[in-house]
């Protein structure tokens, strides 16, 4: 088996040595690059881009690409991909072109900053056709920096282009966004992630698992830069395989399919096993709060599937998490799901001020299996009336002489209920029908999925 490079010889990260050259290959991007495309191909170009979109999907790589296709020297004019060979695509890539001026609004945020683009915006590029500004978190220019600009980004010379690009689109004035040709870059779908990864392994000779890229651009959410850098990550730690395990330990996270097995263990009542598991998966690096945090993730999934099969379809749980969760999902009912969600989400807050969150989560823990051992809520809620129903059965027959129940029609279900338990508790006292509606009241405290109409 032929094992890898050292990273000593030729390292590249993987986000700049795989960056998108031409339109066809950003990732994930397909409406974006069809009307980039077109309005190219079309001799139709904007003299303002903005560029809207979370860290890492590739705003700086799009805005490289338009700026080649502008520049460059070999393309027809209804082309729109650029060459990617002359010396201006060359130079642009790279970064070194003296006619795209690369700037950012995170660091050069005030009115000089942008006076020094207004003064030179009247030279000529020196050796492309247009000069082209680009400017990065352009949120982040001061009030009166955008108001120095709008002249300039509503009637720019003609060899002048801009393109903008945020992360907060929000922020930018609304005088700002009616003069630029605005485009959202969106998070990349988990099944375009793991394509564009496999494309990249194979180039690098690496066989991955695939539960492995899944885990990778599960964490990435969306950002191919956060998904790279992870997988730069992993391979300094890897040979020629990536295995899922050497990923999460990587990411700092804990199996899901051992979470899965502990909420398993929750949700039969298994008290002494979940208190071990927990134990357990604390042994890694993962925390009270991250645990927890996992776990509510996981029943969240859970629901979904109770729900309906097409929310596995978006390829962020590999298949041994997906096969767990169903086999979890079979038989549950949404009330015992959402009173766990419940109860483990008022335990965040109980851990987040605890003395010794580990105590804090078992004792959470403890609390959730014993929910999973009380009754469903209709059986006691059902004991319940049965006990006042019966009462008032008693006192009616007594008065009228009548055999039916005054909820026979209303209530046929109860009617037809019994417990041998508290069946005939029929000396119910007032103050017993006061512990009654205390019961319920909790009850519906605890489950607050189920509902009772009221009898009174
Ligand atoms: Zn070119």
């Amino acid at each position: 088996m032929e094992k890898r490079e050292t990273p000593e010889k030729n390292f590249r990260v993987l986000a700049l040595k795989y960056r998108p050259s031409r339109f066809s290959e950003l990732v994930g991007q397909g409406a974006l690059v069809k009307t980039l495309t077109n309005s190219f191909s079309a001799n139709r170009i904007a003299h303002a881009f903005l560029l809207n979109g979370v860290r890492g999907v590739g705003k700086t790589s799009t805005a490289r690409v338009i700026a080649k296709a502008l520049n460059c020297l070999n393309k027809k004019i209804h082309q729109a991909e650029p060459c990617n060979s002359c010396e201006n695509c060359i130079s642009i890539q790279s970064g070194r072109s003296v006619d795209v001026i690369e700037m950012d609004g995170a660091s050069k945020t005030g009115v000089n900053d942008v006076r020094e683009i207004i003064d030179a915006v009247y030279y000529r590029a020196a050796s492309s056709k247009f000069k082209v500004y680009i400017i990065d978190e352009v949120h982040m220019l001061s009030n009166a920096a955008f108001n120095a600009l709008l002249k300039t980004l509503e009637e720019p010379p003609e060899h002048v282009k801009f393109i903008l690009a945020t992360t907060e689109i929000q922020k930018i004035p609304p005088t700002v966004l009616s003069r630029v040709q605005r485009y959202d870059l969106k998070r990349v779908n988990n099944i375009d992630m793991i394509e564009h990864l496999e494309k990249i392994l194979k180039k690098e000779k690496i066989s991955p698992e695939r539960t492995a890229l899944q885990l990778i651009c599960r964490e990435a959410e969306g950002s191919i830069r956060d998904a790279l850098s992870l997988l730069d990550q992993v391979l300094l730690n890897s040979d020629n395989t990536i295995k899922s395990e050497t990923v999460n330990e990587m990411i700092g996270k804990v199996s899901k399919v051992r979470v899965l097995e502990l909420l398993d263990l929750i949700l039969c009542g298994n008290t002494r096993d979940t208190v071990k598991q927990a134990r357990v998966l604390f042994q890694g690096s993962v925390g009270p709060e991250g645990l927890l945090k996992e776990l509510l993730g996981l029943v969240h999934f859970v629901s979904l599937i109770m729900i309906s099969d097409e929310f596995l379809s978006d390829d962020i749980y590999t298949t041994e998490e997906q096969d767990k969760a169903k086999e979890i999902a079979k038989g549950l009912t949404t009330v015992k799901i959402s009173s766990l969600w419940q109860i483990l989400f008022k335990g965040t807050e109980e851990i987040k001020i605890a003395l010794d969150p580990l105590i804090s989560f078992e004792m959470l823990m403890i609390k959730a299996t014993h929910m999973s051992l009380l009754p469903r809520p209709e059986t006691l809620i059902k004991n319940i009336l049965q006990s006042k129903t019966d009462k008032i059965n008693y006192v009616h027959k007594s008065n009228n002489n009548n055999n039916e129940s005054p909820f026979k029609s209303k209530n046929e279900e109860i009617k037809n209920f019994e417990d041998p338990i508290l069946k005939g508790t029929e000396n119910h006292t007032k103050q017993n029908e006061k512990k009654d509606q205390e019961a319920i009241k909790e009850i519906l405290d605890i489950f607050p999925g189920s509902k009772i109409d009221s009898q009174e």
